[in-house]
């Protein structure tokens, strides 16, 4: 029996690659053997190429569409986070965030700050991270939580939606405090995060100290029972620095704009009977 020529085995190859879905490979196929006739790639190697082309494609895949799922559809990425800016904020701690142990600890990380300090840029980048990392993740806005859940609840369908916001590995809820709720809003959260309380991570960003929970959430025993879930196994970055967006034009902004400091006591209820880490009793949280 002859044995084939390599021109035949590789048209046999691209068929192969062609039944399996493989367009990068393909695509990968004419150059790797190039590289192999001129002594530039041993076999093995010539095979390791051709399928680690296809498993990038496919990877770079799979997280576009997770991240299409996760509505992370606005990349940020701690690469891109430039830490200098913000020297109040502990890099190494950031980065650790980024191993993602909360997720598995099923632990709350607050970003507490001013606008433009980089809170949502943070929890966008660690929810890529996670993305990366084949974490389940889902990013919405405190407004747009609430306005949904009110919805399903006006349309008997409030225990399938907050079913929807538990199963996902990690929740991050951008701008706390960033508007009032409506009527109903805060019972409605408070909901949700008992349903999700040891069950799974969160990451909430606020521009608010924990001491204006109430205000925000318009009533007191409701922002007691939700910083007593949301302290307990917290994780509180707090940051104090200046806005990024303003960097170039921060002196055309009044001094009480930028840094306005508000109330901020720590929450009594929680860090009492907590284990965990309450924020600081004196920081400065700004307004904006
Ligand atoms: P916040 O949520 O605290 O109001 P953002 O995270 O939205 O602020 O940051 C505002 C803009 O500035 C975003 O485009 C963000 O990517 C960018 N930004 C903020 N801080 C930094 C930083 N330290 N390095 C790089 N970009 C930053
Ligand atoms: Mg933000």
């Amino acid at each position: 029996m002859s044995t084939p020529s390599p021109s035949a085995v590789l048209d046999r190859i691209r068929a192969h690659l062609v039944a399996l879905k493989m367009p990068c490979a393909i695509e990968a196929l004419d150059g790797l053997v190039r590289r192999f006739e001129q002594g530039q790639l041993s076999p093995f190697e010539l095979i390791e190429a051709l399928l680690a082309e296809e498993r990038i494609l496919r990877e770079n895949r799979r997280v576009k569409m997770a991240l299409l799922t996760a509505r992370l559809t606005t990349l940020k990425t701690l690469e891109g986070f430039d830490f200098s800016f913000q020297p109040s904020l502990d890099r190494n701690r950031i980065l650790s965030l980024a191993q993602l142990q909360f997720i598995e600890r099923r632990e709350v990380v607050h970003f507490l700050g001013p606008p433009g300090t980089g809170k949502s840029h943070l929890a966008l980048a660690l929810g890529l991270e996670a993305v990366k990392r084949g974490k389940s993740v889902y990013f919405t806005t405190l407004a747009e939580l609430v306005t949904s859940l009110a919805k399903a609840e006006r349309e008997g369908q409030l225990r399938e939606r907050i079913r929807f916001y538990t199963r996902n590995a990690l929740l991050i809820i951008d701008e706390i405090g960033y508007l009032p709720l409506q009527s109903g809003g805060a019972n409605l959260f408070f909901q949700l995060v008992n349903a999700r309380y040891e069950r799974g991570a969160l990451i909430l960003t606020s521009n608010r100290g924990f001491g204006e929970w109430a205000e925000i959430f318009g009533d007191q025993v409701v922002a007691s029972a939700l910083l007593d879930r949301l302290l307990h196994h917290a994780i509180v970055i707090a940051i104090e620095g200046n806005s990024y967006r303003l960097r170039e034009h921060a002196q055309l902004v009044p001094e009480q704009v930028r840094a306005m400091p508000l109330r901020m006591p720590s929450p009594e209820p929680a860090a009492k009977r907590r284990r965990g880490r309450p924020p600081k009793e004196n920081l400065a949280i700004h307004a904006g």
